[in-house]
């Protein structure tokens, strides 16, 4: 549909398409990288308190038990986090905020596969973008993104490929970036599966972050603290990149996050215990199930994240998502160049990881 009341802007997006959400409880669903196991008792225990009569008064617009929780976890100070309503927000503040508009802005750097709302966001602001081919393997070659810039994002571990860049190469590129004076954002959505199950933050950049002043680092709840309905998600990073997230926020909307979404993710980002026994038991699924599928000939890169992506030997990606969806199983196709033949499978229970393996021996 057109409307000529849409503005000039507006007619030019080509918005994000998410993941299907079918309200038929039978499907088994792979489609959107949620956790399958459910919340912390004490996430819902914090929420419900919150679900009193002081509703009828705005949040707290500075976030700050969220903000304490995330810095307690991460090491760092609560004015070197941002809060925002999900990482998806955040990241659309981080555009605003770091990369130059306007024709003639040199282009930020992202690669040709990864997240697919970075040039989303990148079009809405009018910020000019380039994509860097990831190697024939998937990895991203770190090389290429060492020539002048607007910045650069990285989603580490990488989506849908579920690779992970090490540390080594994020900070060779947060240094180049740090001379030219530009951003890095590291988008760590899925860095608590990264690493073998190694407690988080020990593969985030975020140790980082007193070292380079450029380097933002953007989390999510929906994935490891098992919350994508409640969104929710912040950023780290040096005090003067967050209080510039604050000033688009702040000419945006005081209160993203409600007072529900704030007592629960402060619980979350404090019951460390809880969550790292759910994201070992789905790191344990992930090796069985690639070790699996391996054995029967499909190709699966070495995934990071809470998800794998699956080239089946011979049918292409099309037929094979058709297939798994006639024996009720949802995962997700990018019908794009280079991973067409691909998808993206989610972690989910191992019972409906058996569903899935079962059916990709039928297929
Ligand atoms: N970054 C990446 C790489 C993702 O895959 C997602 C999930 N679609 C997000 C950010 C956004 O997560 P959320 O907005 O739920 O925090």
């Amino acid at each position: 549909m057109m409307s000529v009341y849409w503005n000039t802007r507006i007619r030019g997006l080509s918005p994000y398409v998410p993941g299907e959400q079918p309200q038929d409880g039978k499907i088994v669903k792979l489609n959107t990288n949620e956790n399958p196991y459910p919340p912390s008792p004490k996430v819902i225990e914090a929420i419900k308190k919150a679900a009193d009569e002081k509703l009828r008064l705005y949040p707290d617009p500075a976030c700050t038990e969220f903000r304490e929780a995330a810095a307690a976890r991460y090491g760092v100070k609560p004015e070197q986090v941002f809060a925002g309503n999900g990482s998806d927000e955040v990241l659309a503040f981080a555009f605003a905020a770091f990369f130059e508009p306007g024709r003639d802005a040199p282009p930020v750097l992202f690669p040709d596969i990864t997240y697919s709302f970075y040039p989303v966001y990148a079009e809405l602001w009018g910020t000019p973008f380039r994509t860097v081919p990831l190697a024939e393997d998937f990895s991203i070659v770190v090389e290429d993104y060492l020539v002048p810039s607007g910045g650069a994002v990285i989603a580490n571990p990488n989506a849908p490929t579920g690779l992970f860049l090490s540390l080594d190469g994020i900070f060779a590129l947060a240094a180049y970036l740090e001379q030219q004076g530009r951003v890095l954002v590291v988008d760590e959505a899925y860095i608590a599966f990264a690493g073998g199950g190694r407690r988080c933050p020990a593969d985030s950049a975020v140790s980082f972050i007193g070292k380079y002043r450029n380097i933002l680092t953007v989390h999510t709840l929906s994935k490891s603290a098992s919350l994508a309905g409640l969104r929710a998600g912040f950023a780290l990073g040096d005090q003067a990149l967050i209080e510039g997230l604050c000033r688009v926020r702040d000419s945006f909307n005081s209160y993203t996050l409600d007072r529900i979404a704030l007592a629960g993710a402060a619980a979350a980002l404090s019951d460390a215990a809880y969550y790292d026994g759910i994201t070992e038991k789905i790191i344990k699924t992930r090796g069985r199930v690639s070790a699996e599928l391996e054995g029967m000939g499909f190709t699966v890169p070495p995934s990071s994240a809470n998800f794998i992506f699956v080239r089946h030997p011979r049918l292409g990606g099309r037929e094979f998502f058709a297939a798994l969806r006639e024996r009720g199983i949802l995962v997700r196709h990018f019908d794009r160049p280079r991973i067409a033949d691909y998808l993206r499978v989610s972690m989910g229970s191992d019972g409906d990881m058996d569903r899935f393996l079962d059916a990709c021996r039928g297929i």
